[in-house]
């Protein structure tokens, strides 16, 4: 498509399907989005485009399924690991992506946390599906802070200032010797949560500042069952600053329809803030 279509051509498509989209989701999950949600979401698919252009314009295999299957956990339990990449062949090499909606400075200060994911995705597509791997990277989707403020404040020069600072793509180290370990890992992780002896961090721990920032911020942020977590529920009613204010309401009404909006409306918006 990119050959034939300008960019503008190219940016007209995205607004219409990023519509259509939006028109389909309501009308089958019957929930809208605020007009300030629903443009940041717009603008979040249209920058990221232009950012990633000519990944997005060279990709070769998107939504490849990796699967390793009969795994058994410590205590014996069968279970099997699966993830999805998208793969990028060019000039004989090829890298794979792991497309993640996180923060890229926090990708980046925690780089060992992606690894060991990214090493078992490698060893699946380089050992069993016997293709070749040059390099692996994460590419974490969600707004710098200060792309998202030129944004809202409308001005050109700063806006692109802003996209030429923000750096999505993360290059992570893989080590087939970690790959043993890594499932050795899951197994452990299965059993605890087949064993239900998994638990939230306490609110203190989700209040607690390190290397700059709070837990709450750095780790649950990036974390998939914050909208059933009681922690994070009770810091989020407990937050002082606008837009944790914002989740307490939510929060508040507890219907399962707030939480709908709560998960669009926090998965959209900015982390909150560091600023207590
Ligand atoms: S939101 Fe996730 S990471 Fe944070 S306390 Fe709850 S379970 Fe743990």
């Amino acid at each position: 498509m990119t050959n034939q279509l300008g960019a503008e051509q190219i940016e007209e498509f995205i607004k219409d399907t990023f519509e259509d989209n939006y028109r389909t989701m309501r009308l089958e999950g019957g929930h809208g989005l605020t007009p300030d949600i629903r443009e940041y979401a717009f603008q979040q698919v249209l920058r990221y485009w232009q950012k990633l252009q000519h990944i997005a314009e060279n990709v070769t295999d998107t939504e490849v399924p990796l699967v390793l299957p009969n795994q058994k956990t410590p205590k014996g339990r069968r279970y099997t690991i699966e993830g999805v990449v998208d793969i990028l062949r060019e000039q004989d090499r090829t890298v794979m992506y792991d497309i993640k909606t996180h923060d890229a400075d926090y990708v980046r200060e925690n780089r060992e946390l992606y690894e060991k994911q990214l090493n078992v995705y490698a060893h699946i597509w380089q050992e069993l599906r016997g293709q070749p791997l040059d390099e692996t990277a994460v590419i974490a989707t969600s707004f710098p802070g200060g792309l998202e403020q030129a944004i809202k404040q409308g001005d050109p020069v700063t806006i692109n200032s802003e996209m030429l600072k923000w750096d999505p793509v993360i290059p992570i180290p893989f080590d087939r010797d970690h790959v043993k370990d890594t499932i050795a890992d899951f197994g452990m992780v299965v059993d605890a949560i087949e064993d239900k002896t998994f638990s939230a961090a306490p609110l203190t721990t989700l209040q607690r500042k390190e290397g700059g920032s709070l837990f709450a911020t750095r780790v649950c942020r990036n974390c998939d069952a914050r909208f059933s977590c009681d922690s994070y529920r009770a810091y989020a009613v407990g937050a002082r600053s606008r837009k944790e204010t914002r989740f307490a309401e939510l929060f508040a009404t507890d219907e399962a329809e707030r939480m709908t909006r709560v998960a669009v409306n926090v998965d959209a918006a900015p982390a909150p803030s560091e600023a207590d």
